[in-house]
Formats: structure tokens, sequence, C-alpha cells
């Protein structure tokens, strides 16, 4: 197979649509949707005279990130203009950082498998996004949507470090994640929140030199960016063993067809004429206010994780699932200020909170049942007074429907208390030992096995209340 001979090499440009109220440059509504054309004014219209005013916001996102990621902030860092006529940019320009980004360096941990490694971040710059153009078939004419121009964008440009789709994949998530934690961004791959450029080579396996790239513009689905990149390796890979070589092109992937096309190649490659924007002085911070920012930094992604692993001693898998999004990691950490039980409050939240939060729609936030009655739900199993298979099928419905009712009352009116009256067990035990006489017989003669199906009987019999302590006891008496 000649594919095994090559590496796959890919470095992303991800742009994240920050979560300000109003533009980059102006007050405008940054939100998704509305009317088209709607969320404007002469500075998004790119009106002659008009000036741009920088959003303080842009600013704080980009350091939070910067410091999230270990990047180096740029005190002094300036804006440039990158010259593109365009029917959805009015301008004629587009806002943006080229020489001096705001973040230098840093990076990312991403885990694939059982693998974890370093991305590299090489910075990270501050820009204003484009409108929208729709070419709609059957109309012999674009529309344009000018909401989104001027909405505040960080551009977040990788090293050439990713050596695979799933990477991509696993440095995407990672990346959508930390941006949602910070509180920055939706992340919202639909709506274009996070969308991203791959620029991929390949090369022969020991290599040291990169090979020619590609670079896929504004593929905005993890699904799609997988099957880009694997074309696009397949791609180069056939064109090199035919002899041939990869030319540097700007691409385009049309999820339809599963194909990349160029859009353009380096010969007609954009000049942008950049030169700095006359209209926006630098932005100067100042150390006092970059560590105001690192001050405000939530707990990260994987300072949970590390968290839930070795101070509540909870397993990997359920670590992942409570640290993935910070609402659930912060329920699990509320409610573990209740109960000492932490495995147990992590089961609940996966197995029941969370599965009900899905079903409704609810956020978690909202979810109706308080912290204390919840430990107070995880104690009634604790102390031997409900199976948990019967509170969570008959006590938990009853819980999120009346969240004010405490489950030890619930479980009383449903009749729901485990028995360990071993008068009353003994004629449960006596009455299914007496109704299966051949598997009592077989377990004399050495099944075993057949324990765990007396238990069973005896359960059903008792309607799950018996205590299965005190069952186990009396059965192993009576069988001898
Ligand atoms: P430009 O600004 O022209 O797009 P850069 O050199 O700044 O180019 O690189 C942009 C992105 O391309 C970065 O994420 C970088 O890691 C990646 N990249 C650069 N060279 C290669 C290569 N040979 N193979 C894969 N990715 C590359
Ligand atoms: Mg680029």
């Amino acid at each position: 197979m000649p594919y095994d001979k090559y590496e796959t090499v890919i470095g992303l440009e991800i742009h994240v649509q920050l979560a300000t109220r109003s533009k980059a440059f102006c007050g405008d509504d940054a939100s998704f949707g509305g009317e088209p054309n709607t969320h404007i004014s002469p500075i998004s219209l790119g009106h002659p005279g008009t000036l741009p005013r920088l959003n303080k916001k842009q600013v704080e996102y980009a350091v939070r990130l910067g410091l999230a990621l270990g990047s180096r902030i740029n005190l002094t860092n300036a804006f440039d203009r990158k010259n593109y006529f365009y029917a959805d940019l009015p301008k004629g320009y587009q806002i943006t950082q080229d020489r001096q980004p705001i973040c230098i360096g840093g990076q990312l941990n991403i885990s694939v498998g059982e693998e974890q490694k370093n991305v590299r971040i090489h910075h990270i710059h501050m820009e204003e996004d484009a409108g929208k153009s729709m070419h709609d078939a059957g109309e012999d004419y674009s529309r344009i949507d000018l909401n989104r121009a001027g909405v505040p964008l960080l551009e977040i440009v990788s090293e050439p470090d990713l050596r695979s789709a799933e990477e991509v994949d696993a440095y995407m998530s990672a990346m959508r994640q930390l941006v949602r934690y910070l509180g920055i961004s939706d992340g919202n791959m639909e709506q274009g929140s996070m969308r991203c450029d791959c620029n991929v080579s390949v090369r022969l396996k020991g290599s040291e030199k990169l090979g020619e790239r590609c670079e896929i513009k504004n593929l905005n689905s993890m699904r799609y960016a997988r099957r880009a990149i694997d074309y696009e390796v397949k791609r180069q890979v056939d064109l090199l063993e035919a002899g041939g070589r990869v030319e540097q092109q700007t691409l385009n992937f049309d999820p339809v067809t599963g194909v990349t096309a160029p859009l353009r190649d380096k010969e007609d490659a954009h000049d942008y004429r950049y030169f700095p924007e006359p209209d926006l002085p630098p932005v100067v911070l100042t150390p006092e206010y970059v560590e105001k920012v690192r001050q405000g930094l939530p707990a990260l992604p994987w300072e949970i994780h590390e968290r839930l692993l070795s101070e509540y001693g909870l397993p990997d898998y359920d670590t992942n699932l409570l640290a993935d999004e910070q609402p659930t990691a912060l329920f699990f950490l509320e409610l573990a200020q209740h109960t000492a039980n932490f495995k147990a409050a992590a089961n609940l939240i996966i197995n029941k909170i969370m599965p009900y939060c899905n079903d409704t729609g609810t956020a978690i936030t909202a979810f109706p049942v308080s912290h204390s009655q919840l430990a107070a739900f995880i104690q009634l199993i604790d102390e031997g007074k409900v199976a948990n298979a019967v509170a969570y099928q008959h006590i938990f419905p009853v819980m999120v429907e009346h969240p004010e009712r405490p489950p030890l009352e619930i479980a009383q009116s449903l009749n729901l208390i485990q028995t360990s009256d071993e008068g009353l067990l003994e004629k449960l035990v006596e009455e299914v030992l007496a109704n299966n006489a051949d598997e009592v017989e077989r377990y004399r003669k050495g099944k075993k096995g057949l324990m765990g199906f007396f238990m069973g009987e005896v359960m059903k019999v008792s309607k799950g209340k018996a205590d299965p302590k005190v069952v186990s006891g009396l059965l192993r008496n009576k069988l001898g």
C-alpha cells in the first residue's frame, strides 16, 4: 500500500466567533441570525466617513484564551487592513491583525485513544467577520446578508503538529470545549461560530522536510473535515506516486460529491496589500490588566478533569462525561458538597440527570431537584432503605415532578422501603424454595450458580423490597 509510506501533516486555522453583545468595531447587535440586514449601521455597511471603535470585550476574550493556552500576550498589538473586493465585504477590506497579533505561542493538550500530545499554537489574532452571500439555485442573482459583517472573531493558528483526521477532530473538540468553558464563544459549528481552514500535506515517513500543502477552506463540521482530509491525503499521495507534484492551492470541499476542488492556486493567490489600519491606534495593554484577566479565569477543563480523578477518585470514564461541559462539572462539584458518596453522585448525574436533561431539553443548571434533595436520595440507597434499581426507577421520576417532596417520604408513600424483617423474609424464602424444588435439588448437587436465580426470585416476590444481605444469609442457611 503506497499510503503506508506517507505521513500526513496538518496545521489548522480555527475561526471562533466571539459571544460579545456588539460587533468588533461598532455597537451593532452581534448575535446569530435575525432578519437579514437588521443588525447593521453605517459602520457595518462601510459608508464613507465612518470610523471603527474597538470592542473591549473582544480584547478581553482574546487575552482569556491566550492565557488559558499559555500564550505570551503581546502587550502592544495592532490592526491591519486586508484588502480584497467582494460583495459581502462592503468596506473593501477586512480589519485583522497581521504583523502584531495579540497572542503568540502556547499549546493545547489533546488525547486520541490512549495517546496524549501537545499541539503548539503559532499565534492568535483578532479580526472581524465578513457578511454572508447566498447563491441559491434557480435564482439569477445572489443575496447578501450583512448581519454577520463586523462580528468579532479570533483566529487560532496552530503549528503543523497534527498527523491525522482523528487528531484534527480531537484538537477541534478540545478547542471547542475550552472556548465554551471560558465563556467566550458558544463554539456552535452548525451556526458557524467555529469553522476551520485545514492545511494538509504529506511526506515520506521519516522525512524531516514538510511537503507542499493545500489549504481546504471553511470546514464547518467535523464530519466534513474528516472526509475532506481523507480525500485530500489520498489525492496528494496518488499524485506523488504517479510522479507528479503537489501544487500549493486553496481548495473548497464539496460535501455532496466528497471532492476537494481548487478555489485558486498560488499564481492567482490574492495579494491582500496588507497595511496598518490607520483608523485604529495600536492596542496597548498593561501587565496589571493581563493579571486581572488571569484572576478571572474559570477552572479549565483539564484542571476540572484532574480534580475529578484525584480529589474525587472517579474513574476516567465518569470524569470524561462530567467534565465535558462546564455546567455538568459544576453540578457534580456542588452535589459533592452534599454527599460523601462521590461515585454514587457521578452515577446519578450520568445515568439519570443527564439523560433527563437531554430528553426534556432542560439545561442542567435548571434541573428542578435541589442538590440536598439529591444527596438525600443517595443516602436512602446507601442506608439500604431502598434498592438502587428501585430508587432509580420509581423514586427519581417522582422527585423530578415534585422537587419539594423528600425522597424518603416518596419511598414511604409508594411503599418501597426495603424490609430486613427476618420473619417476613424467611417466609418469602421458604415460599420460593418450595416453588422451585427442582432447582433446589440441582443446587444441592453442586450447581452453586443457582444462588443468583433464588435471589432474583425472592426479590421478585418482595417487589424489590427485600434487603439483599438478609435474603442471601437466609438462603445460604436453608440450602445448607
Ligand atoms: P498562510 O498565512 O499563508 O496561510 P502560514 O505559513 O501562516 O500560511 O500557515 C498557515 C497554517 O498552515 C498554519 O496552521 C501552519 O501550521 C500550516 N502549515 C504550514 N505549512 C504546512 C505544511 N507543509 N503542511 C501542513 N500544514 C502547514
Ligand atoms: Mg492562511
